[in-house]
Parts: structure tokens; C-alpha cells; sequence
């Protein structure tokens, strides 16, 4: 299994290197230079198969020869036997031909344990075998930052520095990350947007001084490793309902469009996907890219799903690569295009190659709200903003009739990580698992530093083990 960069300009890649470095040399993003096939007979044999195994069988397709299937296997089963809940990825019914899909019995209770915590093994055994160490940087607007840091604090040979904007997180989310303590964790509070925390990760990234002294590596959803872990609970979901091998849809609340991407590469898979939701909040830049065309970057709208609050959709570009047919002198010219301009549009026919798989709804506050609180009247179970603005997503476009089937909608994050949105819309306060009852009584640890790619550097600097 090679890798290509969708910028066209990068030598082809290994797994192993894909999976260090997250970016491609050209600024692009790597993608698989063909997409690996599954037969119906091999999609249909996982359906009674263990959820670490899927794991194992389904990411095996992506590592080439970087890990064996008993590598694999035995990584998968350590990540998995770390959730809570025996399915790992339980689905709930919700209607006769509705389930929500929960995706937040990790360690930090969001669907990003899923990939992050496999991402943590990955990354000890090769660096292990290489004898090196890296330093992961990442911006998080919330779970990213928790789940990264839960997965990498035991690594022997990782540092993980990560940037969330401060006051912009939850107290949950914050103290996920900031209560962990252990010597190679180091928590950032930028005075500034996760856009402004993502910006000056990608400046550190090409800084050629700050890259000579730090061997840099990442965990954001661009990390193709990422994409290709969350790949494996659309097709046990879709294996456990699909009586027929009949097509199912999944709804998908998106930010980065990591998730509702690793949707789209089980669809190119084999695995037979009806639709997929794009289902964002007050912040619609990708709603309005499949709606109008107009792929135009507002300002970021804090909300009470913050993991969705970005506006410039990173995985984006993965798709845009895909409806250009692979043409990476195409997608290069758009992409710098996109920057000299501040904005892009979508021709006819990209929208309507975008439209052939992906439907796309944007949920107000005010949805989310009534959502959480329908939810909960109906079913006496609470549910996450996120979750909510998913589930809005799937009743206003089957209503709308534009959606039909089997129809999945993705629980992201557990109720009691936004604990604040949820008791004001329901009335009733989310608790948290045992696991982390005390979270309230450990002590913090972060450094608050202004929204300057200098001062965050410093400051990276002095708590990393430096290669000089
Ligand atoms: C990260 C996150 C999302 C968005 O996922 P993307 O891959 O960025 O689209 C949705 N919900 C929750 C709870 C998240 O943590």
C-alpha cells in the first residue's frame, strides 16, 4: 500500500510515513494511490466478528507492510478492551428504521478514542523499531486534545504539546486534557479561536528552525491513520442492520470532516453506503459549499457543539481530490487559489459528483436545544449536542424525504462532556462514568500564552525533549 499526496508534488509514501509525519512534504494530504477493495462475501463475514477483529481485518488493508495481521490484532484488542461497553460501538434503536451508533465508550468519551488510541500504539511500536522520538503538536477545540493526550501519556517515545483556545472548551474538556500528569504532556491555552490554534500549528510545521530542533509529528483528523481507524464501526454498523446487503446511511456530526471522510473511504471500500449526512452547526461553511457551491470560510461561531465550531474543513481537500478525478495539477490550482482568494467555488459538476454520495443539513442552536430535550422526553436517555445536532439532521432531511432507509446517526460524544448545554436543554444533569467521578478534584496543569505562533513556540521549546 503506497500513498500519494493530493498536491501532486510529494515522493510516494509508506504507511509508516504517513502515519509520522500527518502532512505530505507538498502541503498536501496523503490519500491511498488506490483504494483497497473488500468483496461482499468478505464484508458480510465480519458481521459476527468481535469489533477488535473487524479492527484488525479492516485497517490490515491500510498498513501495507508496516504490521502483520497478529500485530494488528493484538494492538486492536488492547485499544478496545480499554471502552466500557462489551459491543464497543453499540447500536441503539431509535425508530423502525433509525439507530444512533455510540461512538463515546473511550477513555475520553468521544467517537475520537476510536482512532487515537490505535494511533498511540502505532506510533510507540514504529518509533520503538526505529529508535526515535517525536513530538506531537495539535490543535483541539476540545476532544481532540483529551483523546491525543489520554492515548500518547503512555507512550515511551512521544511528546504530545497540545493547543486549545482558551475559555473556548468546555470545563470537562479542559480538565480531560489539563488533570493528566505525565512528564511528556504539555497543555497550551492560546487566547484565540481553534482556527488561530490550527494556524499556528501548520506555521510551526513549516518552520524550518522549530522542525530542526523538534522531530514534529501529528495526530489531527488530517492524519490518514485516523481516517483509516474510524473507517471500521460504518462497517460494523452497517453489517449488524443490513438484512439484505441493502444500502444504509449514516448522519454524521462534522467539523473537520474526518469522520463523515472515513464514511466515504468505507463506501470506496465496498461497503454499500446509501448516503452520508453532513451534518454541522451555526458553523455551515461545508453546508453551504453542497448547497450554494461557495466555499467561503466565516468567522467561527462558538456553539454549544464546539467540537464542530471550525470553519476551514482540513479533510475537505481529501474530497475535492476525489471529485476532480484524482487530478492533482487540478486540486493544486484550487487549493492555492483557495488561499490567494480566501475562498473557492465549486463548479456544477463537482457539487453534483459531491451530491452522488453526501447530503449536507445545518442545525441552529436553537434545533440543537429542542433536540436534546425531545430526546430526552421521549426516551428518558440524554443525549450530546453534537449527537442532537445529528439526530435534528436526520429527521428535518427524511421529513424533507430526501433521505430514506436504514438510517444511522452518529452519537460522538457523551452527554456528560457538555454538561452545561445538556442540563439547561433537558432540564437534568448528565453524570459522568465512574472512571472519572474525581475529575473535578485533580489538580491542572497549562500555560496560557497569547495567540502568537512565537510565543507558543518558546514555550514548546522549553518543556520538549529537543533533538540537539
Ligand atoms: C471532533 C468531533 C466531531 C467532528 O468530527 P470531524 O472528524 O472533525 O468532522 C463531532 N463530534 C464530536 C463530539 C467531536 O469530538
Amino acid at each position: 500500500m503506497k500513498y500519494i499526496s493530493t498536491r501532486g508534488l510529494a515522493p510516494l509514501a509508506g504507511f509508516e510515513e504517513v502515519l509520522l509525519t500527518g502532512l505530505a512534504p507538498d502541503g498536501g494530504l496523503y490519500v491511498p494511490r488506490s483504494w483497497p477493495k473488500l468483496t461482499a462475501d468478505d464484508i458480510a463475514a465480519l458481521r459476527t466478528r468481535p469489533y477488535a477483529e473487524v479492527a484488525a481485518r479492516i485497517i490490515a488493508q491500510f498498513t501495507g507492510d508496516a504490521f502483520n495481521a497478529a500485530q494488528l490484532l493484538e494492538i486492536a484488542r488492547a485499544v478496545y478492551g480499554r471502552f466500557d461497553h462489551a459491543d464497543v460501538a453499540p447500536l441503539i434503536k431509535a425508530g423502525a428504521e433509525d439507530w444512533i451508533l455510540e461512538l463515546f465508550h473511550g477513555p475520553t468519551l468521544a467517537f475520537k478514542d476510536f482512532a487515537m488510541q490505535f494511533l498511540g500504539r502505532l506510533f510507540d511500536a514504529v518509533l520503538e523499531r526505529r529508535g526515535e522520538r517525536l513530538t506531537i503538536i495539535a490543535a483541539t477545540s476540545g476532544d481532540t486534545g483529551a483523546a491525543a493526550i489520554d492515548a500518547l501519556k503512555a507512550c515511551a517515545h512521544v511528546d504530545i504539546v497540545v493547543l486549545h483556545p482558551e475559555g473556548r472548551v468546555t470545563d470537562v474538556q479542559r480538565r480531560m486534557m489539563t488533570c493528566v500528569d505525565a512528564a511528556n504532556v504539555q497543555n497550551i491555552a492560546v487566547a484565540g479561536s481553534f482556527d488561530d490554534c490550527q494556524a499556528s500549528v501548520k506555521e510551526l510545521f513549516a518552520d524550518h528552525g522549530f522542525v530542526s530542533k523538534v522531530r514534529l509529528g501529528g495526530v489531527n483528523s488530517i492524519n490518514w491513520a485516523r481516517i483509516a481507524a474510524q473507517t471500521v464501526y460504518y462497517f460494523t454498523a452497517a453489517v449488524a442492520i443490513s438484512e439484505a446487503g441493502e444500502g444504509v446511511s449514516f448522519v454524521v456530526p462534522t467539523g473537520n470532516f474526518g469522520d463523515v471522510f472515513s464514511g466515504y473511504v468505507a463506501k470506496k471500500m465496498g461497503l454499500n453506503i446509501d448516503r452520508l449526512v453532513v451534518a454541522t452547526n451555526a458553523n455551515d461553511i461545508l453546508h453551504r459549499a453542497m448547497t450554494s457551491g461557495e466555499y467561503a470560510p466565516a468567522d467561527v461561531e462558538p456553539t454549544i457543539s464546539p467540537s464542530m465550531d471550525i470553519q476551514v474543513a482540513s479533510n475537505f481537500e481529501r474530497l475535492l481530490f476525489e471529485v476532480v478525478g484524482r487530478d492533482a495539477d487540478v486540486l493544486r490550482a484550487k487549493m492555492s487559489n483557495f488561499k490567494r482568494d480566501g475562498a473557492m467555488r465549486l463548479s456544477a459538476g463537482e457539487r453534483e459528483a459531491i451530491s452522488a454520495d453526501f447530503l449536507s443539513y445545518a442545525t441552529s442552536e436553537d434545533e440543537t436545544m429542542r433536540e436534546l430535550r425531545r430526546h430526552f422526553e421521549a426516551t428518558g436517555a440524554l443525549i450530546d449536542p453534537h449527537t442532537a445536532v445529528a439526530r435534528t439532521a436526520a429527521q428535518a432531511l427524511r421529513g424533507a424525504g430526501v433521505l430514506s432507509g436504514k438510517v444511522v446517526s452518529l452519537s460522538t460524544a457523551h452527554p456528560a462532556k457538555f454538561p452545561d448545554a445538556v442540563t439547561q436543554a433537558a432540564g437534568t444533569a448528565p453524570e459522568l462514568p465512574p472512571a472519572l467521578r474525581d475529575l473535578f478534584d485533580r489538580p491542572e496543569s497549562m500555560t496560557k500564552i497569547a495567540n502568537d505562533t512565537d510565543a507558543i513556540k518558546q514555550a514548546i521549546l522549553a518543556g520538549v525533549k529537543r533533538k540537539d
